[in-house]
């Protein structure tokens, strides 16, 4: 069990879905670092389930309910992941969300790159909004 890392756990918002995601906790707070305040991170993050496909806002605060568990978890039990980019609402003063993609580990390389590239080609949502409720606009790709 030695390749086995620190692991949040966290399950898709998708009420059809709600795939258990296990993220590591040293990477997933690499990606989520506000440049501007480091070693800070954002407090939430857009995460894009590699099941689905869908993208909902998830909170990384250890109080917040969206971190279901934690637990040491091996490489194929747990996810992939990588920031794609910055999510905006139309407020100057609000923090943005930084969008991570996700996929499984437990897949082929050439697997997790068609997980990948369906993830680009499925990157969108309906309802997501920055932390204070402003709708995030679409078209910022
Ligand atoms: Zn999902
Ligand atoms: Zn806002």
């Amino acid at each position: 069990m030695t390749d086995s890392v620190r692991c949040w756990r966290f399950a898709c918002k998708n009420p059809r879905c709600k795939l258990d995601i296990w993220l590591p906790e040293d990477e997933l707070s690499r990606l989520a670092l506000d440049p501007e305040n480091p070693p800070d991170v954002y407090p939430s993050i857009a995460l894009q389930c590699h099941y689905c496909k869908q993208i909902h806002r998830y909170s990384l605060l250890p109080s917040s309910s969206d971190r279901i568990g934690e637990d040491l978890v091996s490489p194929d039990h747990r996810e992939g992941l990588d920031f794609v980019f910055l999510l905006r609402c139309r407020e100057v003063y609000c923090r943005p969300l930084p969008l991570i993609e996700t996929w499984s580990n437990a897949k082929s390389a050439e697997g997790q790159y068609a997980v990948r590239l369906a993830n680009a080609q499925h990157r969108k949502w309906e309802s997501l909004t920055c932390v204070k409720g402003h709708p995030i606009p679409y078209q910022q790709m």
